[in-house]
């Protein structure tokens, strides 16, 4: 077996150790390349179960929460997903194997570019990538079925939950940025809003307005 071959193995061997059990979430998980999203010596560590560095002092996350996160989602073939906090895209670029269309929104200009860059070399065609303050969500493609937040805010903000369709899911990490978050699973029914939460967490914070770059 090639070191390419076994890394992968090992990646979705321990995905599953730490909870990833879902099918779909599985093969999306083993067709797209985290290495694509990775620059340099740390592209050689895509396939490590670890938090890595990207551009803009911000961080690809751990695909073993990148999977649990997508599990909780609990994504369907039509649905259309925003997701906020693009960073590498990797998150998005596993979203879109299992959406109909995801909408990925990021305060940094440059890590928009460079995701959109990825999409493009792994032939991603139903991302859309936006520099925006994804706190306020994306009002003209509203609502949606699936929002997934990748910062943690110390609230599930209310215009995020505005922009849920009834029977929508969203998952958000919540709580202080220097401290353990919990990962929150909202669900909108016709009555109202249901919260379960699901696990600790750890993410950069969601803040307000662009970034410099
Ligand atoms: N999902 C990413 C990792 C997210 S890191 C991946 O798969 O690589 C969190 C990202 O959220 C960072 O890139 C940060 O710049 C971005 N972010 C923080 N606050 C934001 C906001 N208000 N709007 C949009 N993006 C935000």
């Amino acid at each position: 077996m090639t070191m390419d071959a076994e890394a992968k193995m090992q990646f979705l061997f321990a995905l599953r150790s730490k909870g990833v059990t879902d099918k779909r979430v599985l093969e999306a998980m083993e067709s797209i390349d985290r290495g694509v999203f990775l620059r340099g010596i740390f592209a050689r560590r895509a396939y490590e179960d670890m938090p890595l560095p990207i551009a803009c002092g911000q961080t690809i996350s751990q695909p073993s929460v990148v999977g649990l996160m997508t599990q909780a989602l609990d994504v369907q073939p039509r649905d259309k997903v925003l997701e906020v906090g693009t960073g590498s895209g990797y998150q998005a670029a596993i979203l879109s194997q299992l959406a109909r269309r995801v909408y990925t929104v990021e305060r940094h200009r440059r890590l928009v570019r460079e995701a959109r860059a990825a999409f493009d070399t792994l032939g991603l065609t139903n991302i859309t990538a936006f520099t925006a303050d994804g706190s306020h969500g994306l009002e003209e493609q509203a609502p949606f079925d699936r929002i997934l937040v990748t910062a943690a805010a110390e609230d599930p903000p209310g215009p995020l939950l505005a922009q849920l369709r009834v029977g929508g899911i969203m998952v958000v990490p919540v709580g202080q940025s220097d401290a353990v978050q919990s990962l929150i699973k909202v669900t909108r029914s016709e009555t109202g809003l249901d919260y379960v939460e699901l696990r600790p967490v750890r993410f950069v914070p969601l803040v307000e307005g662009l970034g410099q770059e």
